[in-house]
């Protein structure tokens, strides 16, 4: 690694205000001290705050800082999906803003990665000020993911890692309009290795993920990633129609034999509840994919870039 060598630093920003005095003054003496060129490519994703004049403010003092402001609200993966189009480093490593994620880390990264390593994942060592139902949900949603996707996901790892050009450059190709960036960076795959962290809490402000946004997050994940939940209505209507099958072969010797008794009217309402449910489920199931076909298709962009600053280079595809 020489002084041309590159490292960019991807920090999707959305209301920040309070954070980026702290961030910065914590990530550029980390990034000095390398002796590496360097950029920070700072996304704007709509903030209604002072997050864009701050960050105006941070690149008058160091013009390493580069700006991509994007034209409203898209969410913190597709400000990400922006940077590392434009990102121009060698290695590229995505950062969130509100100091979760330690500076004092990258150097880590970067030893692993000279090692020769393309893909150096950051992994949550501890979770601080995290609930047990909070827990519980992320073990739901993994063990889901993994039972139902082709790629595992690596557990307890966020955004934070360090990805060398090419996997860059894959990523970038990817033409898909869901960005379930986690799923993304475990599909392409490479030599991948982790180092582990503390994760630290929240600076200032409070998370942007609710908890139906999650919901919403880890659904969307699934459907990007897996079509089981749309096959595996086909093993359930077999199971279905395999007991319908035998228990009318049941009532017919019953009757036969026993004559027609008292008529089963709560057996007839029970079955005729539970299919129409399991129709409806089907139907939403189906719904949502073809909704997701829809949205491919469309190929609207991913984000709108409004202004930047730093960044003359075209998006690299
Ligand atoms: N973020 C963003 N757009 C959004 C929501 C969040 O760019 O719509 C940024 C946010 O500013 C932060 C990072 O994504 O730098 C992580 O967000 P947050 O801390 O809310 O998520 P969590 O750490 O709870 O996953
Ligand atoms: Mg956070």
């Amino acid at each position: 690694m020489t002084q041309s060598t590159r490292i960019s630093i991807v920090v999707p920003l959305f209301n920040e205000t309070l954070n980026i005095e702290l961030f910065f003054d914590r990530l550029v003496p980390v990034l000095a001290s390398l002796a590496l060129d360097w950029e920070v490519i700072c996304i704007d994703d709509g903030s209604r705050d002072d997050t864009l004049a701050r960050l105006i403010r941070q690149r008058e003092k160091q013009p390493r800082i580069k700006i991509l402001a994007l034209s409203r609200n898209f969410g913190k993966e597709r400000a990400l999906t922006a940077g590392l189009a434009f990102a121009s480093g060698d290695a590229v490593i995505p950062m969130d803003a509100d100091l979760q994620h330690p500076p004092e880390v990258i150097p880590l990264m970067l030893a692993k990665w000279r090692e020769g390593f393309d893909v150096v994942l950051a992994v949550r060592e501890q979770r601080t000020g995290q609930s047990w139902s909070e827990k519980l949900r992320a073990r739901a949603f993994y063990w889901l993911f993994d039972k139902l996707s082709e790629v595992p996901l690596p557990r307890e790892v966020g955004d934070f890692r360090l990805l060398d050009r090419k996997v860059v450059d894959i990523i970038n190709s990817m033409p898909e309009r869901t960005r379930f960036m986690k799923g993304i960076f475990a599909w392409v795959g490479f030599r991948q290795t982790s180092i582990p962290y503390v994760q630290e809490e929240r600076q200032y402000g409070e998370s942007r993920m609710g908890f139906f946004k999650l919901l919403s997050f880890a659904f969307d994940g699934l459907v990007a990633f897996s079509d089981y939940p749309l096959r595996v209505w086909a093993l359930v209507g077999s199971v279905i129609s395999g007991f319908a099958f035998f228990y009318v072969v049941v009532r017919l010797i019953r009757t036969l034999l026993y004559g027609i008794d008292v008529p089963g009217y709560e057996s007839i309402i029970v079955t005729i509840l539970f299919l129409g449910g399991v129709q409806l489920i089907t139907l939403g199931i189906l719904g949502h994919y073809v909704g997701r076909v829809f949205n491919e298709v469309k190929g609207r962009p991913l984000y709108i870039v409004r202004q930047r600053w730093g960044i003359d280079q075209p998006e690299n595809d």
